[in-house]
């Protein structure tokens, strides 16, 4: 899937200022097209187990997704951080993505985060998942850059 980088920062962002906690959050977009609006969201187990998992508030979930729909647009991806181990799912994560079958889920390990390297190069920080009934496979991230970059060329 293709995502924008600016948005995928945003995403990194928001998942290493909530640590300890895990951070969780929607990037929606027009349907069959890719990911252009960032919402973060509370982690509606802050206070109980969020240290180790993650849950919307359903009042929140509704909101959004409905206003999503309304406007003809999609939850294409579903974000959370694991603040210990592994950008991989959960038992738990793989049982409730497959209540949200339609859409890809973005695994951020803060731990293995590094902030000195590219975004594109973080290696198995990042990661994007489809997750249907139990079965999960990796999806590749393509990240769009808009901004023009400078390249420094050595001589
Ligand atoms: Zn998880």
């Amino acid at each position: 899937m293709k995502i924008p980088g600016e948005l995928l920062e945003r995403v990194v962002e928001h998942c290493l200022r909530e640590v300890p906690y895990e951070a969780c959050g929607v990037l929606s977009g027009p349907v069959d097209g890719s990911p252009d609006q960032h919402h973060p969201m509370a982690n509606g187990l802050v206070g109980g187990r969020a240290l180790l998992a993650f849950e919307f508030v359903p009042s929140d979930q509704l909101r959004l997704f409905t206003e999503l729909d309304e406007a003809g647009r999609r939850p294409l991806v579903i974000y959370h951080s694991h603040t210990k181990g592994m950008a991989y799912p959960s038992i738990r994560d793989i049982a409730n993505a497959s209540l949200q079958v339609h859409s890809l889920h973005l695994i951020v390990a803060t731990e293995r985060f590094d902030p000195g390297a590219p975004l594109g190069l973080q290696n198995g920080a990042i990661r994007l998942f489809k997750i249907g009934r139990g079965v999960v496979t990796q999806e590749p991230i393509e990240l769009v850059v808009t901004q023009w970059l400078t390249i420094e060329v050595q001589q």
